[in-house]
């Protein structure tokens, strides 16, 4: 049923103040082609300041916000603020590395499920399955394949735009 349907008034005899908004019951977000609902909000945790330069570089491509975390403090107090949608994780970082964040992150309340994407130089055996026991959803390796890079993360991104 249409919610502008003119003929149901059930409920609403006698209450016209309070009853005219169709959206009671069914709240749908309807967009149109092209439109997007909000900015996606990328979180992109990288130390070293060349790389930083370069992945904003490709990722101004996408509609997506992209905020910078230079270490990994800062990279939990910013997921914990702005729930980002999308997070690129340098693993190799000062102090606290890519994998203890990713750990973290996955315990904060609304982050158990948002794509991390670990980024990582070195390609050691083992280095996949290490980030994937941290909590990260999938691997890109150092130097970046810009095409395959940016694929990559508008899937994930659409993913989330499936399952919201
Ligand atoms: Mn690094």
């Amino acid at each position: 049923m249409s919610p502008f349907f003119k003929g149901d008034k059930g409920g609403c005899e006698g209450d016209s103040g309070s009853c005219h908004t169709p959206f009671t019951h069914t709240r749908e977000l309807v967009l149109f082609p092209g439109e997007i609902a909000m900015k996606k909000k990328i979180l992109l945790v990288e130390d070293n300041p060349d790389n930083r330069y370069v992945v904003i570089r490709l990722l101004k491509s996408l509609e997506a916000e992209i905020i910078v975390a230079e270490d990994g403090l800062s990279a939990l107090e910013i997921a914990r603020k702005e729930i980002p949608n999308l997070i690129l994780m340098d693993m190799q970082l000062p102090e606290l590395s890519g994998y203890d964040v990713t750990k973290k992150i996955r315990e904060m309340k609304g982050m158990e499920s948002t794509p991390v994407i670990a980024v990582t130089a070195h390609c050691m055996t083992g280095d996949r399955e290490k980030t994937i026991q941290c909590g990260c959803t999938d691997f890109i390796e150092k130097p970046i394949v810009p095409n395959e890079f940016i694929q990559k993360i508008k899937s994930y991104l659409a993913i989330e735009d499936l399952t919201d």
